[in-house]
C-alpha cells in the first residue's frame, strides 16, 4: 500500500524529462533541492497506533517519503543516512515534525484527536537547538504538547549521553512525550532509561513479527512488556502483521500496537479513510461515515 517492493528501495521508475541527468547527480544534492521544494516531494506518510485497553486508534506515527522525480518512491532507510552525512537532517527533522503539527491541526478542527509521534535521529538528538524549534513549531499550531512524541532510538543516546540528556530534558520541560524505537536492539541501556525523562519504549519489530512462530522471540517480547511495565513505562508493539499476533500482545498486556496487520502507513488523505471505516477508528470518526451524514 506504501509501494513498497521487496526486491528495490525504488520504486517503479516515473521519470519524465531530465530524468537522466538527475540520476546521474548525486541523491545528497537530489534532496538539498527536495527539502527546498516544500512539500512536493518529501511528505509524510501516518501510521496508526492502537490503544489496546481501548481497542481504538490512540494516535499515528509520521514516517518520511520521497517522491524522487526520476527514481519515485524512496523509502527513509535510503535517504536518511545520507541527510545525516549531508547535515541536511535537522531540516529534515523540522520538516517532518511542521507537517505532522499541520495534519495534527487539520485533524483536530474536524473533531479527531490524535497524538502524532515524530522520529528524531542520532544527530538532530545532539542539536541542543531542538527543544526550541519544537517549542516554536508546536505554539505555531497550538498543539497540545502532551499528544506529541519524538521517538529516539538507544544508539542515538549512546553515541553522547550528556548532550542527549540536555536535548531530552529540554524537550520533557515543554511537555512532550520521549519514546524508544526498536527496543531491544541496541545497547540496552537500562541506567540511563531509568534516569531519562522516557514515557515509552516501542519493542523491535524484528521480535514483534515473528513472536507467534519463535518462542525466543515470544520470550522476548513478553520480558521486554514486563520489563516496560516495572519500570513505569508504557509499552508499544512494532511490525504487528497478523490477528494471531495482535491477540497475543493484548492477552500479555501491551499497551499500543502498529503494523501492518492494522494498516500501513498511509498518506494523510488515505488515513481518513482508515479513521472512518476500519473497527480501529475513533468514536469520533463514526460520524464522518457517509451513512451517518
Ligand atoms: P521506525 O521508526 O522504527 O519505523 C517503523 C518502520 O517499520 C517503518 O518503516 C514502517 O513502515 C515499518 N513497519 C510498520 N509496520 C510494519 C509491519 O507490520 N511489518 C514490517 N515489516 N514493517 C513495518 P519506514 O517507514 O521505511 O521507516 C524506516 C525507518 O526510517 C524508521 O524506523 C525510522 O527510523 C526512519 N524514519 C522514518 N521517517 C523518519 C523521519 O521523518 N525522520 C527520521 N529521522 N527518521 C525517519
Ligand atoms: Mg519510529
Ligand atoms: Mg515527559
Ligand atoms: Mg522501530
Amino acid at each position: 500500500r506504501d509501494g513498497r517492493r521487496t526486491n528495490s528501495r525504488f520504486a517503479i521508475n516515473i521519470a519524465g524529462d531530465g530524468a537522466h541527468e538527475a540520476s546521474n547527480r548525486p541523491l545528497v544534492e537530489d534532496l538539498r533541492r527536495a527539502l527546498n521544494d516544500g512539500d512536493r516531494q518529501l511528505f509524510v506518510t501516518f501510521q496508526p497506533k492502537i490503544d489496546l485497553r481501548k481497542g481504538r486508534v490512540d494516535g499515528v506515527e509520521a514516517l518520511v517519503r520521497w517522491r524522487h522525480p526520476a527514481r519515485g518512491l524512496v523509502f527513509p532507510d535510503a535517504f536518511i543516512p545520507l541527510a545525516e552525512d549531508a547535515g541536511l537532517i535537522d531540516r529534515l527533522t523540522l520538516h517532518v515534525l511542521n507537517h505532522s503539527l499541520a495534519q495534527q491541526a487539520a485533524w483536530r478542527a474536524e473533531g479527531i484527536d490524535l497524538s502524532i509521534a515524530v522520529n528524531v535521529s542520532a544527530k538532530t538528538l545532539q542539536n541542543p537547538r531542538l527543544p526550541l524549534h519544537a517549542k516554536n513549531m508546536i505554539e505555531a499550531w497550538s498543539a497540545d504538547p502532551s499528544r506529541v512524541i519524538f521517538e529516539i532510538t538507544e544508539s542515538a543516546i549512546i553515541l553522547d549521553v550528556e548532550r542527549a540528556t540536555a536535548t531530552l530534558q529540554g524537550l520533557d520541560r515543554l511537555g512532550v512525550g520521549i519514546s524508544i524505537d526498536d527496543f531491544g536492539t541496541g545497547y540496552t541501556c537500562l541506567s540511563y532509561i531509568r534516569r531519562l525523562p522516557v514515557e515509552e519504549i516501542k519493542v523491535d519489530k524484528s521480535f514483534v513479527m515473528g513472536m507467534s512462530k519463535s518462542p525466543d522471540d515470544w520470550v522476548i517480547v513478553s520480558s521486554l512488556i514486563e520489563l516496560g511495565h516495572n519500570l513505569g513505562l508504557s509499552v508499544v508493539a512494532e511490525g504487528v502483521e497478523d490477528a494471531r499476533t495482535l491477540a497475543a500482545l493484548t492477552e500479555l498486556g501491551c499497551d499500543v500496537a502498529q503494523g501492518y496487520h492494522m494498516s500501513r502507513p498511509l498518506p494523510a488523505d488515505d488515513l481518513v479513510g482508515w479513521l472512518v471505516n476500519s473497527p480501529w477508528g475513533p468514536e469520533s470518526a463514526l460520524r464522518l461515515r457517509p451513512s451517518a451524514k
